[in-house]
Order: structure tokens, then C-alpha cells, then sequence
């Protein structure tokens, strides 16, 4: 039976962790903020703004919300995000995408300083993720991938690890992240030829495909770690993974579960982020 790698374990670390350096930095006279930008009144978007802003506050960051008319320009995004830019008490800022059609998304995204790009959403910040410069910050979902390998004490140096999709917010960054940890990576994808074989030889297993339970017993093996990124609502409403956990659980040697897992990390990562941007500006 496969050990199950919860999300609330590695939050409550993490929190633990952030309450205390925030702690920290509001003694040096500094109040780690996070700067919400939403355009419109997108549904998912106003309930993840809750989840972060819940999140934030319990470890004590602070927490502005900035909300434009779904009908903004371009231009009124980017003064928006000048200001920001240009607002020293801000240390994170956090962009809901997609922004609504009209809007120039790649000018807007870009115009946001790397040092509080904590979602990693600037090409500077991929950019730091692939040539491992530093700059900017991770996007917060492969971050998550890596903090729960971490918390579990997964080794990934020499090991094989295989990563099911390469989206640029999560397949591609989380390949680099382990590539930069010594894992040999591969990067499977919709033209991969017998994925079920090429999964099979990974001692580590990222799924980030967007098809609810995917990844079925014909993928894996025993003694794999799998780290289940997927996001997928049924029409009744309920949460599935990209790996099929029920048949998962009696071949594998660890799962994150969908809900509980990557998910409720990454609102973590994020906090972390604001947090280490504040540390970072103020040194
Ligand atoms: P995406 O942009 O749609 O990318 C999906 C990737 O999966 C693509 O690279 C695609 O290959 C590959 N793929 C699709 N069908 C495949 C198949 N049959 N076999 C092998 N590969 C296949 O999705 P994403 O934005 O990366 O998101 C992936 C999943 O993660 C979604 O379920 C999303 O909801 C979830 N997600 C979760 C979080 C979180 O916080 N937990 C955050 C973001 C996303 P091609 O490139 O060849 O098309």
C-alpha cells in the first residue's frame, strides 16, 4: 500500500516556518505584503484570491487586493503593475491569467519586475529557472512538486524521473528543477510513443497532463515515487487527479493524493515566495 505524501503535512511545516521569519523581518520593521491583481470577477479566480489571502494572513503577510474592470486596456494593467513595481512596501505580486482576450497578456506579464514575480509568470524568471541564475522566482506549482519531494526526503540525485506534460507553468520548469537536483529527466508528452513504458522506467513520476486518472496501473511500477499535479473537475463537481490513485495505491511506493496535495502546497509556495522577496529587497 502506497504511503500517501499529504499536502496539510508540508503546509504545516512550511507555515510553521514563514510564521517565524516573518516574525523576523516585522522586528527588523519590515511587513512582508503580497499584492493581488485581478481582472474581473472570475469565479475561480476570487476563490483562489481567498485561499491566498487566508494563507497569507495566518502567517502574518499582509495582503493588498487590486481589482480592475474585466473591460481594463492594456495600458491601464500596465500602470497598474508600474505602480506596484515602483511601491516598496510591496514585495509580491500576484497576476490572475488568462487576462481577458482583449488585453496584451505577454506585455503585461513581462512588464512585472522579476524581484516580485513570486508566481514566476516573466520570461526573466523561466529564464532564471532554465539557466539557474537566480533571478525571479519559480512558477509556485513546480515549486510544490519540489517542496513535497523535499519534505518527504526523496532522493532524486542519479534517479530517473519522467515529468507527463511540458506546459511552461509546470511540465518544462519542474523538469528543470529536477535536472538541476541531478535527476536524469525525461519530458513525455501527447506524441510520445509507448508512454506506458517510458513512464514505467521512472523511479520518479510527475504527472501534469490535464486528463483525470491518466496514468493508470499499465504506467507504473512498484517503488515509484508519483507526484500527482493534475486538476481535473467532473461534471458533478468532484476533484480528480491525472493518475488513476485507486489503482495507484496498490502498485506504488508513494502518491500525493488529489485533492490534498500539489494543489494545497502551491498557495504555500506562494506565501513562501512573498515572503523570501521581503527578505531578499530588505537585506
Ligand atoms: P496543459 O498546458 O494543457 O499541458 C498538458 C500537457 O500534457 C501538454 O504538454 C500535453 O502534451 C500533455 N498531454 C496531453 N495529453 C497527453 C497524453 N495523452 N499523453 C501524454 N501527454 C499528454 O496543462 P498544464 O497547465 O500544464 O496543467 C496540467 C495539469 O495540472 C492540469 O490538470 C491542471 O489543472 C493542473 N494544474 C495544477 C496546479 C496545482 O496547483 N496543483 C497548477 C496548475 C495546473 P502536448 O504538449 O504534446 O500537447
Amino acid at each position: 500500500m502506497a504511503t500517501i505524501l499529504k499536502g496539510a503535512t508540508v503546509v504545516e511545516a512550511l507555515d510553521e516556518r514563514l510564521a517565524a521569519e516573518v516574525e523576523e523581518l516585522k522586528a527588523r520593521g519590515i511587513e512582508p505584503t503580497l499584492a493581488i491583481l485581478r481582472v474581473g470577477e472570475r469565479g475561480d479566480d476570487i476563490s483562489y484570491e481567498r485561499g491566498a489571502t487566508r494563507r497569507a494572513e495566518k502567517v502574518g503577510v499582509a495582503v493588498r487586493q487590486i481589482t480592475l474592470p474585466e473591460t481594463s486596456a492594456t495600458e491601464e494593467l500596465l500602470a497598474a503593475i508600474a505602480k506596484l513595481n515602483a511601491d516598496a512596501s510591496v514585495h509580491g505580486v500576484l497576476m490572475f491569467r488568462p487576462l481577458p482576450k482583449h488585453i496584451d497578456e505577454e506585455l503585461v506579464r513581462n512588464a512585472l519586475v522579476p524581484q516580485k514575480d513570486i508566481d514566476g509568470i516573466t520570461d526573466l524568471s523561466l529564464a532564471g529557472v532554465f539557466a539557474d541564475t537566480g533571478k525571479g522566482f519559480a512558477p509556485c506549482t513546480p515549486s510544490a512538486c519540489m517542496e513535497i519531494l523535499d519534505y518527504f526526503d526523496i532522493e532524486l540525485r542519479g534517479k530517473k524521473a519522467v515529468v507527463i506534460g511540458r506546459s511552461l507553468v509546470v511540465g518544462k520548469p519542474v523538469a528543470m528543477m529536477l535536472l538541476a537536483r541531478h535527476a536524469t529527466v525525461s519530458i513525455a508528452h501527447s506524441r510520445t510513443e509507448n508512454l506506458p513504458a517510458v513512464v514505467r522506467e521512472a523511479d520518479v513520476v510527475v504527472a501534469c497532463v490535464g486528463r483525470a486518472k491518466m496514468v493508470g496501473a499499465e504506467h507504473l511500477r512498484p517503488g515509484q515515487i508519483v507526484i500527482d499535479v493534475g486538476i481535473n473537475v467532473a461534471a458533478d463537481g468532484t476533484l480528480a487527479g491525472d493518475v488513476d490513485t485507486d489503482a495507484a495505491r496498490d502498485i506504488v511506493a508513494a502518491i500525493t493524493p488529489v485533492p490534498g496535495g500539489v494543489g494545497t502546497v502551491t498557495t504555500s509556495v506562494l506565501i513562501k515566495h512573498v515572503v523570501e522577496a521581503a527578505q531578499k529587497a530588505t537585506r
